[in-house]
Formats: C-alpha cells, structure tokens, sequence
C-alpha cells in the first residue's frame, strides 16, 4: 500500500461511515451568537459556559498584558518564559484551589499528556474511566504503564482492576463532568477505593471548574475531594485557553524535572496569564455567582422542557445537555435542521463517542436568554417529528 492509498483509504472509511469531520470558519464563535457565511445562529456549541471570553475586564487584562510583556513568552518557563504574571496566576490558582503548588501548561491536552507520562513507568498501572476524554486515554495507551478501564461511573469494577496484580503504582484517572455526557463522577467513592489500596487519583475537571462549587471551585470542591492530582482547564468557564495542575510541593518539583510538555515547549504567553488572573477575579466574585446562578436556571428550563418531548434526557444537571440519537446519519440530519433554523448544534459521532450513541452535545451558556432556550425547543420539536 502506498503513502497515498493509506490516506484515501482512511478518508474513504469515515466518509462511508458518516463520520468524517470537518471545520467550519465562524465569524464569531463565542457567547450567544455565532455568525458564519454571514448569517447568524443561536450558539448551542459553545464551551464558553459563563460567558467570559468577551468580558471587558479579561479582554483588558490581556490587552495591558500585551503592552506590558509583549505578545509571547519568548521561551520555555525552564530558560526564560517563566514570567512573574505567571508566577502570580500560580499562586493564585493554589490558593484558591487549597493545593500547595499549581503548575500552568499551554492547554488541558498538553497537561494530561505531561502528566501522566512523567509519572507512570512500566510496571505501573493506569485505571481510567472508559469515558475518559482522549487526552488522558491516548496519554495512557502510550505510556510504558499498563492500562485498564472501568465501566462508566462503577466503582465496584474499578475496584477489582485495582485489586489485580502490579508490582507498581496505580494511578486512578476520572473526570469530573464528563465532556460528552454532562454527568458527575463519584468521586469521594472512587478516592476512597483508590486511596485504601494505596493508589493515585487524577481529576481532569474540565468542565467542573469554575462553573460548579463555592466560588467555582468545581467537582471536587463540591463534593469535598481533593485528588492527588487535579488537572484544570481554562478554555471553558475560565473563557481563555490553557490549563493547571493542582498537586503538591514534591509533585511540583518532579514535574518540574520530567514533564516534557513543560521543559520543551513555550510557556503560555504572559498577557495571557494576566487574562486568566482576571478571568478568575471573576469567577470568585459575586458576579461569578450571578452568572453561575443564571446558567444553571437556563439549564433547569431547557430540562423541564425536554422532559415534555420525545427526545430523552440524559443524566446531566450541568451546561453540557447531550441528546443521544444513536445513529450517525440521524444525528447529523438533525444537526443541519437545527442549523437550517438558525441553531448551531454540533454532532458528536463515533470513535468521540461510543458507536450507536451519536448525539447532539447542546451547550447552554449564561449569555443565553430564556427566550432562545423556547426556540431551541420549538426548532428541536419540528425537526424530530
Ligand atoms: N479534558 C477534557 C475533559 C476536555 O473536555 C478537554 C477539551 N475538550 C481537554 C481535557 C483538553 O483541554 P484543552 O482544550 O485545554 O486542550
């Protein structure tokens, strides 16, 4: 087979399978509009969940960053990208988050894939929630450590992987809110068997942070765990880019020394960090609260109103609201007729998610209004007749 072959070959498979992905450039993507081909759509994709990506203040904050440090960081924080913005926006992150140390990385898929290879060797083993995202999953089918998989949210089956045999460590992996799904993970249960059998838990709370908890805090906040590891992202509620993990002093200073994401790459920009620190101001403040407050009322009325349709619910009291559909081709029909009348909704297929659960993943933000909630309703109603 040639190099061509292969890719054709490839393309051809997901063509034939209704799976093949594609980008579309918007005009703008973030908060309740999203404009593309000069029209404009209620914006039902958007991870962007408290609204904060255009907010005035962060916007500033990354502007006099820029004018103040320039628009790059100029290096690996290891040489000279290390900056006090960033030094600051750590302390920060520890303190709100009660963690001893947080060490900032370019993205949430940089930080899962630095992590877990920096820690884990070849007689260890990785227990990961099958739904984990890609990140994490790919990080640890890579790695040297075995890796094995427990039944979605099933203790009792993570606790028997944890049970078999290893001569080394076992690191737990879970989400918080899982990306695809919107449900929460047991997570004073899953540490409670990781810790009793002496190993590791990893929070990757993505969609949990700053949207959920006391000022934001998130999952593990809310249900009063703190994992060995948390991982953090800011390119949802936070509304910028990036991400942090949350650990200790020893485990700060060993990333430090073995994370590759982290010594050979460059470092975030600092303007973008000073963003982030405002970014999170937000977040703690009352105005947080008042946009958390909101979200979750859209959130309760987009439910209360599904409820009265056909279309089933899933088990998700948070901004993520997928409606599965099981087969590709009907989630993608429905996807263009929601975007025919005037909804962006983004089809998620197979391998993203299990095959037979293709599904609409509906995004509410608090830049909604309860009134475009009724027309995402209205416009789902016609089109699942
Ligand atoms: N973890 C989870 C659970 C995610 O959903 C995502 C992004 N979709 C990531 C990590 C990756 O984060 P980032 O976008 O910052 O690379």
């Amino acid at each position: 087979m040639t190099w061509q072959q292969k890719i054709d070959d490839a393309l051809a498979a997901r063509r034939s399978a209704d799976a093949l992905r594609r980008r579309d450039a918007v005009t703008q993507g973030a908060g309740r509009w999203l404009e593309a081909d000069n029209q404009r759509y209620l914006n039902f994709s958007s991870n962007d969940y408290l609204g904060l990506s255009h907010h005035p203040h962060i916007v500033r904050a990354w502007q006099q960053g820029a004018a103040r440090f320039g628009v790059g960081s100029g290096g690996s924080g290891h040489v000279s990208g290390y900056s006090i913005a960033h030094q600051q926006l750590e302390e920060a992150l520890a303190d709100w988050l009660e963690y001893p140390r947080a060490l900032l990385f370019i993205s949430g898929f940089a930080a899962n894939q630095a992590v877990i290879t920096a820690l884990m060797a070849k007689d260890d083993r990785i227990v990961a929630d099958r739904l984990s995202h890609a990140s994490l999953l790919e990080a640890a089918s890579l790695s040297p450590a075995s890796l094995r998989r427990f039944t979605h949210n099933d203790v009792s089956h993570l606790a028997r992987l944890l049970d078999g045999p290893c001569s080394g460590q076992q690191l737990v992996v879970t989400e918080g809110v899982f990306s695809m799904d919107g449900d929460i993970a047991p997570l004073a249960k899953i540490h409670q068997a990781a810790r009793t059998r002496n190993a590791w838990l990893l929070v990757d709370d993505a969609h949990g942070i700053g949207v959920s908890g006391k000022e934001g805090r998130g999952s593990c906040w809310q249900q009063q765990v703190k994992p060995e590891l948390l991982v953090v992202t800011f390119g949802k509620g936070f509304g910028v880019g990036g991400a942090a993990i949350l650990c200790s002093e020893s485990v700060a200073d060993y990333l430090l020394q073995f994370a590759r994401h982290l010594i050979y790459s460059t470092s975030m920009p600092p303007a973008q960090a000073m963003a982030l620190q405002a970014s999170l101001a937000v977040i703690r403040s009352a105005e947080g609260d008042a946009r958390r407050e909101k979200l979750n009322s859209l959130i309760q009325r987009f439910r209360a109103a599904v409820d009265r349709t056909d279309f089933a619910l899933a088990e998700s009291a948070c901004a993520i609201q997928p409606l599965i559909v099981g087969e590709n081709t009907r989630a993608l029909r429905l996807a263009n007729t929601l975007r025919r009348q005037g909804c962006w909704v983004t089809a998620i297929r197979p391998p993203t998610v299990p095959a037979g659960t293709a599904r609409l993943r509906l995004t509410l933000t608090q830049d909604h209004e309860p009134e475009d909630i009724d027309r995402l309703l209205e416009v789902l109603h016609g089109a699942g007749q």
